[in-house]
């Protein structure tokens, strides 16, 4: 049995039903689970003996949960010749970059990414790899999960449709469909945990609608169902998607994603930047899932995303980063904020509160992800928390330092725990040595940029 406490935080923020938020709280957790969460007071009896750790002059939440991510692209940053450029072009840009990548680059790249989701706060991230040159493998990110410690749902992505058949990526980087399923199985068989508390998820995800075939997308889902699997993809990104859709499918990407089997509670979609009323509508009705990034849209130019009008809805709603070569850095703060001041530029300044942000940052996202047993504080879920320092010159003179989390530029959290188990203490990454996450990366960015 291995547990722990901490005592005196602030302000615990619990992301329960009711939204509770307990003052000089505590929180106890064994074996990977909260047994019991209160104020300090209440729980004192509990903590006798236990050596807990002094949250004082702290705000605990629930870990932050990344819904999209493409942890490879963590070595193609700032790339000149794509930094002013739209998706369709930027794509085309970095695409002979990526096939030089081997099963070393991923693994550091990956690396680098959760230690970067790490350091600011998040315990559980999904993947989205949809490309495997020069023999890369699934594994090499799900063993990069394990040296940080986060919680990790890699998805088997793919693209079969290259440029000679009228899709987007170099023939040289798509592959065979029958092996492209083949390979899903094959991952879901070695890696996929459907246990309460599952350390490692996988799902399927073609990359999106115009770099796979109507048949890829329709069997891909077949088998996640099978398998019993979540199902990811990209969904009307831009205006050239939903183009794209209307030129190459007849129909809005919404009704293409219905006609293939991709709407559901086990479905959730990246962007979703241009679904119109009757889409919103659809994915409220079917609890299609959406991962928000709105630092990659910003970038990118994609547009605003109908936040508020999915949440008011019903839309499932997380936040995700989107991969580093769309928004440069992996920070669920980050995008916490900037979801809030883009909805509030578009809609008012009552358009989305730091809370609700916050919501979608944790709870949203590990719904959407399947994992009600994360993303909240409560006895019998998953020990997974961050401890946010807010006593420092940028945070004090906050009236309400769990708003100012997001109101304020982002932060890093003092300690982040995953199943009960510290993965940052005191800023810095526990299982793994920062200097070796970072020298890796240096050493596989020189053999990319040579
Ligand atoms: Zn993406």
């Amino acid at each position: 049995m291995s547990g722990g406490a901490l005592v005196h935080a602030d302000v615990l923020a619990t992301m329960d039903d009711a939204s509770t938020e307990i003052r000089d709280a505590a929180l106890i957790w064994r074996d990977g689970v909260i047994v019991a969460c209160g104020t300090s007071t209440d729980l004192a009896p509990l903590l006798a003996g236990i050596d807990a750790i002094d949250a004082s002059g702290c705000v605990v939440t629930p870990g932050l949960v990344n819904t999209h991510h493409h942890l490879y692209q963590s070595l193609t940053r700032a790339v000149p010749g794509c930094q002013d450029t739209s998706l369709f072009g930027w794509l085309k840009t970095l695409y002979p970059i990526w096939a030089r990548y081997t099963p070393d680059d991923v693994f550091a790249a990956t690396r680098l990414g959760l230690a970067e989701l790490a350091l600011s706060g998040c315990t559980l991230s999904s993947d989205h790899l949809y490309l495997f040159p020069n023999g890369v493998r699934l594994e090499d990110t799900i063993a990069a999960a394990q040296d940080i410690g986060i919680r990790f749902h890699p998805t088997r992505g793919a693209m079969s449709v290259g440029e000679s058949l009228g899709g987007l990526p170099p023939d040289s980087l798509v592959e065979a469909e029958d092996a492209i399923l083949g390979d899903m199985i094959r991952v879901i068989d070695a890696f996929h945990d459907p246990a309460d508390g599952a350390m490692v998820r996988v799902g399927v995800a073609p990359c999106s609608p115009f770099s796979v075939s109507r048949e890829l997308m329709r069997d891909a889902a077949l088998l996640a169902r099978d398998k019993g699997v979540m199902m990811h993809t990209h969904l009307a990104e831009d205006a050239d998607d939903v183009r794209y859709s209307l030129e190459k499918f007849g129909c809005r990407p919404g009704e293409y994603a219905q006609d293939l089997g991709w709407t559901g509670p086990d479905v959730w979609h990246a962007h979703c930047v241009q679904l119109d009323t009757a889409e919103i509508a659809l994915f409220a009705r079917t609890g299609t899932g959406v991962a928000h990034c709105p630092c990659s849209n910003c970038r990118l130019g994609s547009g605003i995303a109908p936040v508020r009008a999915m949440l008011d809805a019903g839309v499932p709603l997380g936040l995700g980063v989107d991969g580093s070569a769309s928004s440069d850095s992996g920070n669920l703060l980050a995008e916490a904020r900037q979801a809030l001041l883009l909805q509030r530029v578009q809609g008012g300044a009552a358009a989305l509160s730091a809370r609700e942000a916050l919501r979608m940052a944790t709870r949203g996202g590990a719904d959407i992800l399947g994992r009600p047993d994360c993303g909240r504080i409560e006895p019998g879920k998953r020990a997974d928390f961050a401890v946010w320092p807010v006593n420092d010159v940028a945070s004090s003179g906050s009236w309400d330092a769990l708003a100012a989390l997001v109101l304020a530029p982002p932060r890093g959290p003092r300690d982040v725990f995953v199943e009960g188990q510290a993965v940052v203490r005191d800023g810095d990454l526990v299982r793994t040595r920062r200097a070796d996450v970072i020298s890796g990366a240096q050493a596989a960015l020189v053999r990319l940029m040579a």
